[in-house]
C-alpha cells in the first residue's frame, strides 16, 4: 500500500464511541505502515468543546493502539490561517455578509413557492445575496452580526467544472451547488467546519482524506474551496458508518457504545477490531 498522510479529526464535544474508533482505525490503516497518521482536534465551536473530552480522546486512541506525532493541530489556535483564506475569497468578491437569523430564513422558505433542499437541509434562499454595498455597510455600522456566505454561483463561474477522486470509485464530478451559499464564517466563531477542514488538510499535507460517508456531500464543496484557494488536492476515501441495531448511525446518545463503557465491559482493542470486521466494516489493507 502507498504511504499516505491521513488524519482523524474528532470534535472534543463528547465521548468517542465505536463509530469514532472505526474511523480512527480506518484512517491509521489507510496511512500504511510507512505513512503518517495525524490527529487534529476540531474545536472551533468552543461553546461545545471541553478539554476533558480532548484528554479522553487521546486516552481512547492510545488504548486502541494508535500513535500520532506531536504537536497535535488544534483548530481553536488557527483563526489567522482561516482569516487569511476568508480575506482571499473576499478580495475575489466571492463572499457576502448575511444578516439573517434562523427565523428570517425559515420565514422566507415558508413563503416561497418551492424551496430547494440539499443534504444539510433547505438551501439558503439568498435573502442577503443582493444587498447593496451601502446597505451592507449600514447594517454593519448598526452593529448587526453577520455570517459570511460563499456566493456559490460566482465561485463556480470562476472555477468551471471540477472533479475529485474517490479511492475505489474513481473520478467524481464535483457538484458544490448541492449545498447552496454555505456559511464559511459563522457570526459567533469567525470560521466554519468547511473552511477550516480545507485549510487544515492543506497545511497538514493530507494526501488521503478518510472520513465517514455521511460527510461525502461536503467533499463537493471542499473541492471547490481548494480550487478557489489554490490548495493542493488530496484524494478521498469515505467509509461506511457504524450503525446501531435499528440501523441508526451512532451519536452521543449511544452511551453504551462509548469506548470507555466498552472498555469497562472488558472489550479489548483486538475484540473491537473483530467486532467491526464481523459487522462488515473492514479496514484498508
Ligand atoms: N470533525 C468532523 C467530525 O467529527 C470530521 C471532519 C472530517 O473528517 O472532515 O465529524
Amino acid at each position: 500500500m502507498a504511504a499516505e498522510t491521513t488524519r482523524f479529526a474528532p470534535s472534543p464535544s463528547g465521548a468517542l464511541h465505536l463509530g469514532h474508533a472505526y474511523s480512527a482505525l480506518f484512517s491509521a490503516a489507510a496511512a500504511g505502515s510507512d505513512g503518517q497518521f495525524l490527529l487534529r482536534i476540531e474545536d472551533i465551536d468552543q461553546g461545545r468543546c471541553r478539554p476533558e473530552f480532548e484528554d479522553a480522546i487521546a486516552a481512547d486512541l492510545a488504548w486502541l493502539g494508535l500513535d500520532w506525532p506531536q504537536p497535535v493541530m488544534r483548530q481553536s489556535e488557527r483563526q489567522p490561517a482561516y482569516q487569511a483564506a476568508l480575506d482571499r475569497l473576499q478580495e475575489a468578491g466571492l463572499l457576502y455578509p448575511c444578516f439573517c437569523t434562523r427565523k428570517d430564513i425559515q420565514r422566507e422558505i415558508a413563503a416561497a413557492a418551492s424551496a430547494p433542499h440539499g443534504p444539510e437541509g433547505p438551501l439558503y434562499p439568498g435573502i442577503c445575496r443582493g444587498l447593496s454595498p451601502a446597505e451592507q455597510a449600514d447594517r454593519k455600522a448598526a452593529g448587526q452580526a453577520f455570517h459570511l456566505r460563499l456566493n456559490v454561483e460566482a465561485a463556480l463561474a470562476r472555477c468551471g467544472d471540477l472533479t475529485w477522486f474517490e479511492e475505489g470509485a474513481g473520478m467524481q464530478p464535483a457538484r458544490p451547488a448541492l449545498l447552496g451559499d454555505v456559511v464559511l464564517a459563522r457570526k459567533d466563531i469567525g470560521t466554519s467546519y468547511h473552511l477550516a477542514v480545507v485549510v487544515d488538510d492543506a497545511d497538514q499535507e493530507i494526501s488521503l482524506v478518510t472520513r465517514g460517508e455521511d460527510l461525502k456531500h461536503a467533499t463537493h464543496l471542499h473541492r471547490l474551496l481548494q480550487a478557489l484557494l489554490d490548495l493542493p488536492v488530496p484524494r478521498w476515501r469515505h467509509h461506511p458508518l457504524v450503525r446501531d441495531e435499528a440501523g441508526e448511525r451512532l451519536a452521543k446518545r449511544h452511551a453504551a457504545l462509548s469506548l470507555r463503557t466498552l472498555r469497562e465491559q472488558g472489550e479489548t482493542p483486538e475484540s473491537l477490531r473483530r467486532r467491526l470486521a464481523g459487522d462488515g466494516l473492514p479496514l484498508p489493507t
